[in-house]
């Protein structure tokens, strides 16, 4: 018999690609709402005429993926979702167990930055390491931000919550912890791609094997139906907006330019494609779903 009950939920979002002989899946962790009052930098009619034009829904959703990377040296993790933070969110876990891996299987885990969306994830509600074995590694100037106390007495509301929150985390790992450079390879195969701007030591982490390369990116693209369209707008995030909306547009450039294969923690799941150039802007063309890895 048919099971006629109607779908509440997806099927465990879980997309796998291959980089050379990297395996690159996409596990999405949820999705959760944001608004246009979120977005600066660009006039406001603009930017819901450039969301509306693509039927995205209003207020418009951000979707909250990670990535795991099964290199033939260890199993990383790039960032670790929103869990518990709002409904929506929190599929991390159960959709690396859709795939087989558990929590203890993960060697490394490669932070693109440590706000909650992309932190939270390692600790449950007690503040305990999610991840038993895992070495976390952080852009140098990404921990050194966090852990300054003089920045935390300069920050506003919600970056004090956000500097609670990241601390939290660290402390969890502690003894564990690798800081590393622009330039550097913490794994064989992923280099780290410094993008600051939205946080002191925001990254990108480039992929490349046997002549493939990937490069995943953190908060370069929040809302994909306004930052690429207007590579200007930024958002109340951005820790320094300049600076973010700069690098931005540097990595668009350099994405579209060179052709080079992207992820993004907050572009459309299953989040894998190019940037072409379009208008004054950009477009994201998503790659095709294929059933063999
Ligand atoms: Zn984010």
């Amino acid at each position: 018999m048919p099971d006629r009950r109607k779908p509440t939920a997806q099927p465990s979002a879980v997309s796998h690609t291959s980089v050379g002989d990297v395996v690159v899946s996409v596990v999405n962790d949820g999705v959760f709402q944001l608004s246009f009052d979120d977005v600066v930098g660009a006039p406001r009619a603009a930017v819901e005429a450039a969301h509306g034009s693509q039927f995205r829904a209003v207020p418009p959703w951000l979707t909250v993926n990670t990535f795991l990377v099964r290199t033939p040296g260890r199993l990383v993790l790039v960032d670790t979702g929103f869990i518990g933070r709002t409904p929506l969110v929190g599929n991390l876990v159960p959709n690396l167990a859709s795939v087989g891996v558990l929590p203890a299987d993960i060697d490394a885990i490669l932070m693109t930055h440590m706000h909650p969306d992309h932190e939270a994830g390692l600790t449950d509600a007690g503040g305990r390491a999610v991840f038993p074995r895992a070495e976390l590694v952080v852009n140098e100037d990404e921990l050194a931000f966090w852990q300054d106390d003089g920045a935390l007495a300069r920050a506003g509301e919600a970056d004090k919550r956000h500097f609670g929150l990241a601390r939290t985390a660290l402390a969890a790992y502690q003894g564990r912890i690798t800081a590393v450079a622009d330039g550097v390879e913490p794994v064989s195969g992923i280099r780290l791609f410094a993008t600051p701007g939205h946080t002191p030591g925001h990254s990108a982490w480039h992929i490349h094997s046997a002549g493939e390369s990937m490069l995943i990116w953190g908060d370069v693209v929040h809302f994909p139906g306004v930052q690429l369209p207007i590579p200007d707008a930024g958002v109340v995030f951005d820790i320094d907006r300049a600076a973010a909306a700069a690098t931005r547009k540097r990595v668009l450039d350099q994405v579209a330019s060179d052709r080079i294969r992207v992820a993004g923690i907050h572009l459309d799941w299953p989040a894998f494609g190019r940037i072409v150039r379009r208008g004054e802007g950009y477009d994201f063309l998503p790659e095709v779903w294929q059933p063999a890895v």
